[in-house]
């Protein structure tokens, strides 16, 4: 079977880890492991291009967490609005809906999957405090038109960048554009942590001084570590959202190896997209551009099918060959709760024929040539015997 996905997880990580943890640990008490952990990790990514110039970053147990620290620190209510993609994971709504604020879904762009700034400014009003792209797949969403937007409206711009370690735009990391950002270290994603990860990314900070209290259980903790203040207080809403050192130590291995796995993800990419050309020129199925691939750092590969059906078929398919794919997003605005206490754009186009047509292909840097050929192959026969192609 080739795999859809497999974590990229190496041996000596575990190794480095642990006796990166031991001298710690024997080092001193658990305060310096702590704050050792919490600068290894944080040098790992500092060393990674495009995210030398993020002001703070936050170390958490998931984007998850990270997107609920976001979602906390903007003191949103029920009067409030977030405009946000249908096409997304569940995180990014449950963040912000969890905090009274109203979700208002926008479409999404045909060759990105991602959110369309037409469509953010039909929805747009006086009550939007914020506007949260995701950047499917790693490739970015459009930044600026969304930027305006926000500046327009006077609303923030958070990105959830949970797709996007090692993707950045003219020299700055995904993530780091908006006010917030956050990436994801979960074993799905390019680079994982111990399981599961992730960061939140400040880089307006004006922000700093409430999301300091929001991280540690709504206090002043920080001060108070910093010197500031006998005791700490009780000032705000927050939570437990600390990676633990081990995850940070380990994090840390993972990290020096992020240009190297996408590199094999990008060569990869362009290898499915140069191979499937054929296929979107006869209209058989659609693929992203070749250039989103040297942007983004191949995290996804996606084709979309003509229809719901010819999906179902495919995959099916292609599992009788030996090949496991899975398909995406449902759209959020579609469900029940999405229905209950959200509300979509009129037109939700792009979004809901994505939701029935996106299948993704197994691509992960230990899969080999002659897989990725198999699969390339499958695909065409399948459209083959079907009298697609000859
Ligand atoms: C994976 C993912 C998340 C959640 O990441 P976790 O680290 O698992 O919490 C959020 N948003 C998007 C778009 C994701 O793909």
């Amino acid at each position: 079977m080739i795999a859809f996905h497999k974590p990229y997880l190496l041996k000596e990580f575990y190794k480095e880890t642990w006796t990166r943890y031991e001298n710690a640990a024997e080092s001193d008490l658990f305060q310096t492991l702590e704050s050792e952990a919490g600068a290894w990790v944080e040098s790992a990514l500092r060393a990674v291009r495009g995210y030398e110039k993020i002001p703070n970053v936050y170390w958490t147990h998931s984007a998850t967490h990270a997107l609920e620290i976001m979602a906390l620190a903007l003191e949103l209510g029920p009067e409030d609005e977030v405009i946000l993609p249908s096409f997304t994971y569940v995180a990014t709504a449950n963040a912000f809906a969890r905090t009274g604020a109203r979700l208002v879904f926008a479409d999404i762009e045909t060759d990105t999957l991602n959110l369309d700034p037409k469509s953010v400014e039909r929805v747009m009003g006086s009550r939007t405090r914020a506007i949260i792209p995701i950047h499917y797949g790693g490739v970015a969403a459009d930044l600026s038109g969304l930027a305006q937007l926000a500046k327009q409206s006077g609303a923030w711009l958070l990105e959830d960048a949970a797709h996007c370690i090692g993707s950045s735009q003219a020299g700055m990391a995904l993530g780091g554009f908006g006010a917030m950002g956050c990436l994801s270290f979960h074993k799905t994603k390019n680079i994982s942590s111990n399981g599961s990860g992730g960061c939140l990314m400040l880089s307006d900070t004006a922000l700093k001084a409430r999301v300091d209290e929001i991280f540690y259980q709504g206090t002043d903790r920080a001060a108070f570590l910093r010197g500031e203040t006998t005791a700490y207080k009780w000032k705000r809403i927050g939570g437990d959202f600390d990676m633990p050192a081990l995850s940070k130590f380990y994090l840390a291995e993972a990290l020096r190896h992020t240009e190297r796995v996408n590199d094999r993800r990008k060569q990869l990419w362009r290898r499915y997209a140069e191979a499937f050309v054929p296929l979107v020129e006869k209209g058989v199925l659609r693929t992203a551009k070749i250039d989103a691939g040297a942007e983004g750092n191949g995290h996804i590969f996606y084709i979309q099918t003509r229809d719901v059906l010819t999906r179902r078929s495919l995959k099916a398919a292609l599992f009788e060959n030996g090949i496991e794919t899975v398909t995406h997003y449902e759209p959020l605005h579609l469900t029940g709760i999405g229905r209950k206490i959200g509300r979509a754009a009129d037109h939700m186009t792009i979004t809901e024929d994505a939701g029935e047509t996106v299948l993704r292909l197994p691509i992960y840097p230990q899969m080999t040539d002659s897989e990725q050929e198999k699969v390339i192959s499958e695909v065409y026969q399948y459209y083959r015997k079907r009298g697609f192609i000859s």
